[in-house]
């Protein structure tokens, strides 16, 4: 089973810059896979298209068989992502984070609140509840769009170079969390720039450069090739 395909994917800004030059990506069930790529390479544009952020100039991406366009709400329901921007509402507390997006999918309130407290448990934010989101540090704040993402169990968990800015000690813990996720069955994808952590973390790898796939292959075989 496919937990992600990407077909023919495209997409030029305004501008006419050409970020996806009709990428093609597939990432099996269960997989932990990197999108591995420079700075600039249309690693964030790839994943603002499947996160329905960024509008596609054209192609498909299906989410477990279900279509982006024809089916976004379930797709959507079995998707979480978390995007490198801080696009949480800094004026609510930690738990109103989460608690907030619990709602936008209908999750019963009992329901929210184990989960809720599950995940901010493990991300070492529980302390923090009661916090102004704005007042966290930066790595703070990373992990509780990890846990927000989380909230609705999706079955594909896409992290957009969730180690960006954060210190060593914080990267290892943060990894470690992903991976257990992984373990649990969540099928996990992360774009990052550094072969070390797609390395370290994943099994799996798609090399994009300059909006095109250059290789999509498993950690073994690549490394292999070095
Ligand atoms: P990565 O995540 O791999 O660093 P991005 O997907 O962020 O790459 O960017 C890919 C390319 O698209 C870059 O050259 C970037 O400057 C360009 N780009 C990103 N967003 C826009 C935009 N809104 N308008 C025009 N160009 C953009
Ligand atoms: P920074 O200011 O460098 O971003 P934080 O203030 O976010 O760091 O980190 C606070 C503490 O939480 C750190 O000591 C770190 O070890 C701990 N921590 C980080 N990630 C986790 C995790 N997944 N589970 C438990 N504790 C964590």
């Amino acid at each position: 089973n496919q937990a992600l395909t990407i077909k023919s994917l495209r997409k030029t800004y305004g501008n006419g810059f050409e970020a996806l030059k009709g990428i093609d990506l597939n990432v099996n069930e269960g997989d932990f896979f990197a999108l591995l790529g420079p700075n600039g390479a249309g690693k964030s544009t790839a994943i603002g298209v499947v996160s329905t952020l960024v509008q596609k100039t054209s192609g498909y991406v299906d989410v477990f068989g279900h279509n982006l366009d024809k089916n976004m709400t379930q797709a959507k329901r079995l998707l979480g992502v978390v995007p490198q921007e801080f696009n949480f509402n800094q004026f609510e507390k930690v738990k109103d984070v989460v608690m907030t997006q619990a709602g936008y999918y209908g999750i019963p309130a009992r329901d929210a609140r184990q989960r809720s407290e599950k995940y901010l448990k493990q991300l070492g934010l529980w302390d923090k509840r009661n916090t102004m989101s704005r007042m966290l540090s930066g790595g703070m704040k990373r992990r509780l769009m990890i846990a927000r993402a989380l909230i609705h169990n999706p079955k594909l968990l896409i992290l957009d170079e969730p180690t960006a800015g954060v210190d060593i000690e914080l990267r290892r813990s943060l990894w470690e969390f992903v991976q257990e996720i992984n373990e649990q069955g969540t099928t996990i994808i992360l774009t990052t720039h550094y072969l070390e952590e797609a390395e370290q973390l994943c099994r799996s790898v798609g090399i994009i450069d300059k909006g095109e796939i250059v290789e999509s292959t498993s950690i073994k075989k690549l490394l292999s090739q070095l």
